[in-house]
């Protein structure tokens, strides 16, 4: 259904047609994903990734992955590390790898030529003193003292800032554009700062860095981005985009914006994510919790359906907030596709077949997917011990109730129907044991016992089940709307975010399937072996559950 609906352009794409017809670009567009690696890439780059490598695959191009590593304080090469990792496992290739700091040389030389043309001075005036100086929104800024040094001084100053002559914080260079312009980003805005902070790549080479806003056009123009894509806060950018442009003549991108991912019940800022990775909410930067995507990657989530939910969110101007079930929504959509299902009892009672003979056992083979005929069919052993999920089984029923209680049929997956005899409980009142008859000839594939049951429930071997722990997860946030909340979003962590099943019983086939790979436990949702696996103890992290409330409110 969804692909045969003719997809109308978004913004962009109309955009970006629009030059091509014009003729603009003959060797086709170029874009970037401009990540700073200050932390991992979480779902809302997955969008920007989508858009900027989508473009391009769809127009005819190239999309660079540019590291914006002009902050030394904050940025590691773990991250970079990271962020290569989770682009090329979302499925995209990038044309070329490049640094903000591989342009440092170049970057000075362009600040240089600014103040050979007069457009840009050293200034003395504290930080405090350029923050007064800015003026308001509604009042015009003052010009500060040192505006008007000659060509020569600030050139000679400014090398001394580069040689390392002057302290930390004493000189910066800025802009000489206009202390009154109404856009207060051109107020003669800071190019660059003194700092003397290792960079990542740099190591003590340089103690002056640029700006961001005097380092990301001229990347894009020194790689020859044609469309430079940004979330919308860039909106009142463009016009300093453009002067340096302008000013520094050279290769002309531009800049658009577009409306960034929020997704509820979540927080997207790298600083926050980090927040919650130092203070331990979580176990790291890949906490299946996580909106990351090395924390999506690890719950069980797809590069397809991440992929399907970034196409589904779409592109636009205005910010709204999108429900995570949406996105959950997305993952089911390819995992009822390909997960292969398996059987698991979560909350186990034990179901004794009192008319299959004791120590007997038979293998049952059962279709991997009913929905891939391709999938084939797996060994499930089967004998007289079983566990079955407590609540398919009730000491009183109410009507209609499809699975067991006393004197109740129903079919356990793959093998017989059974018929419930007797039971025993606790102390405390809860079910200790089922005991029921099975009917011989009503094994699936060959029924001919006649009796039609509408239950179908799973169940577990005893003697050949292997246990394992299970992980389900929930909304790391009790609120939908947490990225609005400022720093006060970390008291809204959900307490019952995560819950650890100590001992679940799966089947045999369980214990050998790869780590990440998608699963159902039949009933009980899509999991994934998770990489704290070992050899003697197996992890299951589940995804999702099985049902489908998103889907659900929208055809209402
Ligand atoms: P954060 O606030 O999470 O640290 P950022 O914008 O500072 O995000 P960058 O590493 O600078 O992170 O972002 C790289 C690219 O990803 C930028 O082009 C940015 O606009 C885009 N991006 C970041 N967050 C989102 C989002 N939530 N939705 C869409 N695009 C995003
Ligand atoms: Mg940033």
């Amino acid at each position: 259904m969804e692909n045969e609906k003719e997809k109308s352009l978004n913004f962009l794409e109309e955009l970006i047609q629009n030059d091509l017809e014009k003729g603009l670009y003959p060797q086709g567009i170029t874009t970037r994903f401009p990540p700073e690696p200050n932390g991992y890439l979480h779902i809302g780059h997955a969008k920007s990734i989508c858009l900027n490598f989508g473009l391009t695959e769809n127009f005819g191009g190239k999309t660079n992955l540019r590291f914006d590593d002009t902050n030394p304080a904050t940025e590691e090469t773990e991250y970079v590390e990271s962020i290569k990792k989770d682009v090329s496992w979302l499925g995209f290739t990038w044309a070329k790898e490049c640094y903000t700091s591989d342009y440092f040389e170049q970057l000075y030389q362009f600040a240089s030529k600014l103040i050979e043309k007069s457009l840009a001075y050293v200034d003395d005036s504290s930080a405090e003193e350029i923050a007064n100086q800015k003026g308001t929104p509604t009042q015009p800024g003052t010009n500060s003292p040192f505006r008007n040094r000659s060509v020569e001084e600030n050139l000679d100053l400014f090398q001394k800032m580069r040689q390392g002559a002057f302290e930390d914080g004493s000189k910066v260079l800025r802009a000489k554009i206009d202390m009154a312009h109404p856009n207060m980003h051109m107020r003669d805005p800071l190019l660059y700062r003194i700092r003397r902070v290792a960079h990542h790549r740099t190591g003590n080479e340089w103690c002056i860095y640029p700006m961001y806003d005097f380092a990301h056009g001229q990347s894009d123009s020194i790689e020859e981005i044609t469309h430079s894509i940004c979330t919308l806060e860039f909106d009142v950018h463009r016009p300093l985009y453009d002067w340096f442009i302008d000013k520094l003549a050279i290769f002309p991108s531009h800049q658009y914006e577009f409306a960034r991912l929020n997704l509820s019940h979540t927080v997207m800022s790298k600083r926050k994510l980090l927040q919650l990775v130092n203070e331990k909410v979580v176990s790291g930067w890949d906490d299946p919790r996580m909106p990351t995507i090395s924390g999506l990657r690890r719950r069980g989530y797809t590069p397809a359906s991440i992929r399907l939910f970034c196409d589904k969110i779409g592109v636009a101007k205005r910010e709204n907030l999108i429900d995570v079930s949406l996105l959950e929504f997305c993952i089911r959509e390819d995992l009822n596709k390909s997960a292969s299902r398996f059987m698991a009892v979560l909350d186990p009672i034990k179901l004794t077949l009192t008319n299959y003979p004791e120590g007997q056992s038979e293998d049952l083979h059962i279709e991997n997917n009913p929905e891939d005929p391709e999938s084939g069919k797996r060994v499930v052993p089967f004998s007289r011990e079983l566990y079955i999920e407590r609540e398919d089984f009730l000491v009183d029923p109410p009507k209609k109730f499809f699975r067991l209680g006393p004197g109740l049929m129903a079919r356990l997956k793959g093998a017989y129907i059974v018929k419930v005899e007797d039971f025993t409980l606790n102390e405390d009142g809860s079910v200790k044991e089922v005991f029921a008859s099975y009917i011989p000839e009503s094994k699936s594939g060959s029924d001919t016992s006649g009796i039609n049951v509408k239950g179908t429930m799973h169940w577990v071997s005893i003697p050949h089940a292997k246990t394992a722990e299970v992980r389900l997860f929930d909304r790391l946030l009790i609120v939908e709307n947490a990225g609005d909340l400022g720093d006060d979003f970390i008291k809204f962590i959900n307490p019952e975010s995560l819950q650890t099943l100590e001992k679940v019983y799966i089947e045999p086939a369980l214990a050998n399937v790869e780590v990440g790979k998608g699963l159902q436990f039949i009933r009980k949702g899509y999991f994934c072996k998770d990489s704290d696996s070992t050899e003697n103890q197996l992890i299951f992290n589940r995804t999702v559950t099985l049902k489908d409330t998103w889907a659900k409110a929208q055809n209402k």
